[in-house]
């Protein structure tokens, strides 16, 4: 399995793409900070025809994804912020809150394109059989 480059997960998941071709965007708008589309997605791949919603409410399964991330997220700034530079409780939590609410819309998109990365695997062969 590839870690890196078209053909892995992370390839799919930090770009936001089909997760069977790896071509098709998964987002309307490829920024996720462009907050008034950050929401809307494709029903479908337009490259290989994946559908994106396999069932009703599918993505609600992507707030425990976004949890996991959220979690690993507030460790590592911890970490960072309180056990190696030294900051006091409050100006940790600070940051914590600036760095979740500016990452939030990235979070958001990552948490629900690895969400359908757990069910879809990649597929060379999906543009072909399209
Ligand atoms: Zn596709």
């Amino acid at each position: 399995m590839k870690l890196i480059g078209k053909g892995s997960k992370s390839y799919s998941i930090l770009a936001a793409k089909c997760p069977q071709c790896h071509e098709g965007e998964m987002f309307q708008n490829p920024n996720p900070y462009r907050l008034a589309s950050m929401f809307e997605m494709h029903t479908n791949c337009s490259v290989c025809g994946l559908d994106y919603e396999p069932e009703p409410n599918f993505y609600y399964g992507a707030m425990y994804v976004s949890y996991a991330y959220t979690v690993a997220l507030f460790v590592a700034v911890y970490v960072i912020f309180a056990v190696f530079m030294g900051w006091a409780m409050w100006p940790t939590v600070g940051a914590l809150a600036l760095i979740l609410v500016a990452l939030g819309p990235f979070l958001f998109r990552v948490a629900r394109v690895t969400y359908l990365n757990i069910f879809v695997r990649f597929d060379p062969n999906a543009v072909k059989k399209s």
